[in-house]
């Protein structure tokens, strides 16, 4: 009987899940190795990793409803956390969104027309409420760019367009350029 069986045999003994091998593995150079299959412990570390990362693989435990459901639980366990984390964004989003509105207040042009921007704000609605589908106001060149809060810089689209173009003009930024 080997060193290593004899490590093994210990190991299964005690009912540890690991035992020190005798020779350092080929990829890592790592000893130790699980009892239950000799298997190298770093390299089954790396492989899970791996598998963590690979989105492809993943994609069937990482369904939108899976995720919700494990954010909620998540919640739970950490409600303290979960708390500290809500006031700090709550802030954040508090902050963002008032520096948002003084940027629309000083990017409104003399020619504005409140009429026709309340006009397609109204239409909007109408369309969110008539299709079912989110549609947002968009200003065509962003205000953080320099855009004008101008009827003319203003088009109504979906709101998964509108977080797809985020915060950039036609074209720009675009991964294809
Ligand atoms: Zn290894």
């Amino acid at each position: 009987m080997g060193l290593v069986n004899k490590a093994r045999r210990e190991a299964l003994a005690n009912g540890e899940k690991t035992y020190m091998g005798e020779k350092p593995c080929i990829h890592d150079g790592c000893y130790e190795r699980l009892t239950s299959n000799y298997a190298c412990v770093e390299c089954r570390r790396r492989k899970g990793l791996e598998k963590l990362n690979n989105a492809k693989l993943m994609a069937k435990y990482k369904t939108p409803e899976k995720e919700a459901a494990r954010l909620k639980k998540w919640r739970e366990n950490n409600y303290e956390k979960y708390q500290q984390q809500w006031l700090k964004d709550k802030d954040k989003n508090n902050a963002r969104a008032s520096k948002r509105r003084a940027a629309v207040r000083d990017q409104i042009p003399d020619d504005a027309d409140f009429d026709a921007i309340k006009d397609i704000y109204r239409r909007c609605k109408e369309l969110c409420e008539q299709s079912g589908i989110v549609y947002e106001v968009d200003h065509i060149i962003p205000i953080a760019k320099g855009g004008l809060h101008h009827q003319d810089n203003l088009q109504i689209i979906t709101r998964s367009e509108n977080r797809s173009k985020g915060c950039r003009v036609d074209g720009e930024g675009s991964p294809y350029q």
